[in-house]
């Protein structure tokens, strides 16, 4: 099973990734696999050490968006994939929905393009469900910016970049509803946690 959470900056993706994998780990007697794009794969980290070094932009949209889809290569074929054979259940925390919506919609690759490099890098290893932590994006940087650690270059761009974001992931979910989840999560942490857990537990029942 494959389950990925998307979302702006800030939105609480990796505490909700931990808090399901746990009630998971604890319930289903599975195995969980917890992992991350851009990253997850040894080669993926330094791709991603790379992309988000410094707030200047180091590469082009296309070459930026080809580094982005390297990473992913190497992350599907040595741990998201093997990971899937071996029947467990893999929560990633990002994936082709990022790709959608920043380099995409908020940072103007055209559509043709990312639809061609999805097909190409990812093929037919998609998730069964997509959890979008949504909140406004005000909220969501305010809270980015206390974690403390410097803003990487994306989190240091404007409020109409992670605007064009959050409508980005919005569309994504009305147009494929079978296979993502709107989750409000402007609400305190717990609340999040309940309404994923019912979530899961509704659209991947067993
Ligand atoms: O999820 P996390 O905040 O760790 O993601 C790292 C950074 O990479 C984020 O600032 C995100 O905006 C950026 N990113 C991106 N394009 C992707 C995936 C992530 O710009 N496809």
């Amino acid at each position: 099973t494959f389950i990925t959470f998307e979302g702006g900056e800030g939105a609480g993706k990796s505490t909700q990734i931990a808090r399901l994998a746990a009630t998971l780990r604890a319930r289903s007697g599975q195995a969980v696999c917890v992992t991350r794009e851009p990253g997850g794969s040894p080669r993926a980290e330094e791709i991603r050490a790379a992309l988000l070094g410094g707030v200047a932009k180091p590469y082009g949209p296309f070459a930026e968006a080809l580094l982005f889809s390297a990473a992913r290569i190497d992350h599907l074929d040595r741990l998201i994939r093997p990971a899937l054979r071996r029947g467990e259940i893999v929560l990633c925390d990002r994936f082709i929905d990022s790709t959608r919506a920043y380099q995409g919609a908020a940072g103007g690759l055209e559509p043709a393009l990312v639809t061609a490099l999805e097909r190409v890098v990812v093929g037919p290893t998609r998730p069964d469900l997509t959890l979008i932590l949504d909140l406004p994006p005000e909220a969501g940087l305010a809270r980015a910016a206390g974690r403390g650690v410097g803003a990487d270059r994306f989190e240091a761009e404007s409020l109409a970049f992670h605007t064009r974001l959050r409508e980005a992931f919005l569309a994504i979910a009305r147009a494929e509803p079978q296979r993502c989840a709107v989750i409000d999560a402007a609400r305190d942490p717990e609340s999040v946690e309940s309404a994923i857990r019912a979530t899961v537990a509704s659209r991947l029942p067993g």
